[in-house]
Formats: structure tokens, C-alpha cells, sequence
């Protein structure tokens, strides 16, 4: 029988709810999601509770902010004038993008908010300080390819997908 283990594409369905129980995220509807387990392509408390789970079943998973997006950090959101952004590119709360941080090194911002002359960046990911439900069902399990191995990430569900 197969199970989620380390080395492992994990194909998965899988729904992320926030405290009160508002859907934040999932794959209903959908393609199951594809990730290469102990890669960290996932939140680190959801990759630890899938070890040893077998295809078929079904897990809810609660995350701690410290195993989900960390605790929220730093001075919160800083206002950036919308003019030091390309024009052409729709900005969304919950966007992250690459950074240039005051010691020259790269980091990630988030987009918190934005009005018409102004955007409100934050280094803290959207969720972090939450608390992360998860329902999640294992719907397979495969060896990766050797790109996949070495990229440290599946390419689709059958590993034919490119980037
Ligand atoms: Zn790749």
C-alpha cells in the first residue's frame, strides 16, 4: 500500500479554513494538488501530520501559526507610493512578490492593501499568526522524476507538466 513519505509526489484535495471557519483555500472543484513531501512545498505542520498516511484516506489537520506562516513580526504594513510599481500590473491584497530589503538582501513583501496613490506592503505572509485548519484527502502517491528531484518541486499530477 502506499503512503506519504519523504521523496514521495503526493497528490492531494484538500480545503483550508480560517478560525471561524471561512474556506481561504481549496481544490474542490478542481485538479487534486501536487507537492513533493519533505520538500517543504507545504506549511511544515501539515507536512509532518501526512507522513504515513495511506492513499485513500482523509486527514483534518490543525496548524499552529508556528508550523503554518509563522507569528506576525515587525512594524506592520509600510505605505509605498503606487508610482514605484509597473503600471500595467493588477495589484491584489495578498500578492507576493521579490524585494530588495535595506541591507541589499532579497526578501519577500505581501500586498495588504491598496488604494488609488498608495500600497501597504508587509513582510509578514497574509496568514501568518493564524491558526490553519485543513481537511485533506491523500488521492495518490508516485516517485518523482529525476528533473522533479532536483528542482524540489512536482511538475503536475503526472510530472509531464512544464514550466
Ligand atoms: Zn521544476
Amino acid at each position: 500500500m502506499s503512503i506519504v513519505e519523504n521523496g514521495k509526489v503526493v497528490i492531494m484535495h484538500y480545503t483550508l479554513k480560517n478560525e471561524a471557519g471561512e474556506v481561504l483555500d481549496s481544490s474542490e472543484g478542481a485538479e487534486p494538488m501536487p507537492y513533493l513531501h519533505g520538500a517543504a512545498n507545504i506549511v511544515e505542520g501539515l507536512e509532518n501530520a501526512l507522513t504515513g498516511v495511506p492513499v485513500g484516506e482523509k486527514r483534518d489537520v490543525v496548524v499552529s501559526p508556528e508550523e503554518g506562516y509563522g507569528l506576525r513580526e515587525g512594524p506592520g504594513a509600510q505605505e509605498v507610493p503606487r508610482s514605484q510599481f509597473p503600471e500595467d500590473v493588477e495589484l491584489m491584497p495578498g500578492m507576493g512578490f521579490h524585494a530588495q530589503g535595506d541591507n541589499g538582501q532579497m526578501m519577500v513583501v505581501y500586498i495588504d492593501r491598496v488604494d488609488e496613490n498608495s500600497v501597504w506592503i508587509d513582510g509578514n505572509h497574509p496568514l501568518a499568526g493564524a491558526t490553519l485548519y485543513f481537511s485533506v484527502e491523500i488521492v495518490g502517491v508516485r516517485d518523482p522524476s529525476d528533473e522533479e528531484l532536483a528542482h524540489g518541486h512536482p511538475h503536475g499530477i503526472d510530472g509531464s507538466a512544464s514550466h
